[in-house]
């Protein structure tokens, strides 16, 4: 009986002792993580989007802000890029900036592919994470729209709830309820995006999202290829979509491409502040060789 006692006690301790090493190791990597953020965002450069470019505008976020939309070429094959759906993944709107100066150097793709790129899909979020970056918290602020909605949990899918899972953290081991809406396609952002899709009959969409160093596909062919050549360049980790169900996301993007049989590819980059630019710009640059003369077919729908 006292044997057990001490015994359970120890337990007790060992638990309290691992919880707190735990919670400092997380804290360590938000710290290190933040001081990097802190310099990526203060003394990085980052390019201008060309002054020859000129957006379309593609709809208005809650509180009016506008959701431009770059095209770059007018080949036949239509690839949209879009970036920054969650706004605290400012990263990936830096990433779209240097992936426009890059574009446009581009003369020989140009000739084959109609290119968009959306910088920055939840424009009300991004500001609110330029303003609170919270550098030493993980920098979450900003991820929902100015409803408080995660826009990728927001599309028009048979999984759709008001409320679900968004898991995060090593592993995914943590996970937090978020709120999607009050139905799916709800928010101006998700409707201007996926009105967007349909209008221009869009086939292949490669969304962006940081810091998980994962890529993501759907059930579609052609982006299953694409997503382990981005694998391969950048070495991401494939998240295959029996892991993915695991994670019990609804109303994604994902979702919603497949309905749309779209090709879609979710970069998960490897930096929150940071453009990834390094990692990510030769495996866009593999991609849309794979894409325009590799062996792959274009898909003939929609172009
Ligand atoms: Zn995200």
């Amino acid at each position: 009986m006292c044997y057990n006692k001490m015994a359970s006690h120890i337990t007790i301790r060992e638990r309290k002792v691992n919880l707190m090493l735990k919670k400092l190791k997380k804290q360590l990597g938000y710290t290190k993580r933040g001081l990097t953020g802190y310099f990526q965002n203060n003394f990085s450069k980052i390019p201008n989007i060309p002054a020859d470019l000129t957006p379309s505008v593609i709809g208005k976020s809650v509180n009016n802000k506008p959701i431009n939309c770059y095209q770059i070429g007018d080949g036949p094959i239509k690839v949209l890029y879009t970036f920054g759906i969650h706004g605290n993944e400012i990263g990936t709107v830096k990433l779209a900036q240097h992936l426009l100066v890059w574009l446009k150097e581009q003369k020989e793709f140009l000739q084959k592919f109609k290119i968009f790129v959306i910088p920055c899909l939840n424009p009300d979020g991004f500001k609110l994470a330029r303003k609170s970056p919270q550098y030493l918290k993980g920098g979450n602020l900003g991820r929902f729209n100015a409803h408080n909605v995660d826009l990728n949990r927001n599309f028009l899918t048979p999984s759709f709830q008001k409320k679900s899972v968004w898991s995060f953290g090593k592993n995914f081991s943590e996970s937090s309820e978020v709120y999607c809406g009050e139905f799916g396609n709800s928010e101006p952002e998700t409707k201007a995006f996926t009105d967007f899709i349909e209008k221009e009959k869009i086939k292949i969409l490669f969304m962006f999202h940081n810091a998980g160093r994962e890529v993501m596909s759907n059930k579609n062919e052609l982006s299953k290829k694409l997503v382990n050549s981005y694998c391969e360049k950048t070495g991401f980790k494939y998240v295959s979509e029996e892991n993915w169900v695991i994670l019990k996301q609804t109303g994604t993007a994902k979702e919603w491409c497949d309905l749309h049989e779209i090709a879609y590819v979710e970069v998960e980059g490897s930096t929150r502040w940071g453009s990834d630019r390094k990692k990510q710009k030769n495996a866009i640059q593999a991609t849309l060789d794979l894409v325009a003369g590799g062996g792959i077919e274009p898909p003939t729908s929609g172009l």
